[in-house]
């Protein structure tokens, strides 16, 4: 297991980390240049942060910085209700594919949907079983254009208290059976987005990991399980700060021959969004050394 007390070469920074300072928005601009004057290799930026910046600007900062993308946030929300919603769907994805192919990320990350307009409070129907055959129809078309591009997809399975509203795949388990169904060569053009706050506690975790393989694990994201949690979107803590042992599940992927980043991605609408960026960043980075 690589030694990171010493330095953050292997840290990445998800820029939902740094989304607000003190409780404002701050510009993916300034993010990055937070990122590049501390020494931070890689960077892992969100749609609407990148589009509201522009494209060819988050391209031309990226290069200039000499930053990684350790991947790309994101693609899915494959499920809806009607042909219409699903084309709607697989198109805003071969959009999502091809900025990730412009910043030159390792991956586009796929959060994958659940029950069609429960996300925004009105579900549907509740067939969980047609959201998954929905999720895995997609996957399959969104694969034909990721491969001919070179773009690897990253399923990554959410806690199950998402389910309904943000993904119905809440496994390791789960989202390798999707790859094994749809990649069953392994070529790398699909794998899992391992983010520690969603597995933690999966009696299955660490069979699955070695399950996946080195050619299928494309992501390690961490923060940690705050209790009490308070929200259950936005309430994620500081590595070290939780019950999550990062050390060992971070062993466990790096055990198959992991040896990309390890992201920081922490939303927190009442502690760390309300701190200065630069103190969050700083916070990451000595957390990166001590508690991943
Ligand atoms: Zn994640």
């Amino acid at each position: 297991m690589r030694d990171f007390s010493t330095g953050h070469r292997w840290l990445s920074i998800n820029t939902a980390t740094l989304r607000k300072s003190r409780g404002q928005d701050i510009a993916l601009p300034r993010i990055l240049d937070l990122c590049a004057a501390r020494g931070v290799r890689a960077i892992s930026p969100w749609r609407d942060q990148v589009a509201a910046a522009g494209l060819s600007t988050v391209s031309r900062m990226v290069k200039s910085h000499g930053l990684q993308l350790s991947g790309y946030c994101r693609g899915g929300m494959f499920p809806a209700a009607g042909a219409a919603g699903l084309q709607a769907a697989h198109d805003d994805n071969r959009r999502a594919v091809d900025e990730a192919r412009e910043l030159d990320a390792a991956c586009l990350v796929l959060v994958v949907g659940g029950l069609p307009g429960a996300l925004a409070g009105k579900a549907a129907h509740k067939d969980i079983g047609q959201a998954r055959e929905q999720v895995h129809d997609g996957i399959a078309r969104l694969l034909e254009h990721s491969r001919s591009v070179g773009m690897p997809l990253a399923i990554e399975p959410l806690h199950p208290m998402y389910a309904a509203d943000r993904a119905c795949v809440n496994t390791m388990e789960q989202a390798l059976d999707l790859c094994d169904a749809l990649d069953p060569a392994r070529t790398g053009a699909l794998g899992v987005a391992v983010d520690v706050y969603h597995v933690w506690w999966d009696p299955k975790l660490q069979a699955q990991i070695a399950r996946a393989g080195r050619d299928r694990l494309l992501a390690f994201h961490v923060c940690d399980w705050l209790t009490p949690t308070r929200d259950l979107l936005n309430d994620r803590g500081m590595m070290g700060d939780g019950v999550i042992d990062i050390p060992r599940i971070r062993g466990w992927v790096e055990a198959q021959g992991f040896a990309g980043y390890s992201e920081v991605e922490i939303f927190s609408t009442l502690d760390w969004w309300q701190r200065d960026a630069a103190e969050t960043l700083d916070t990451c980075i000595q957390r990166h050394r001590s508690a991943v």
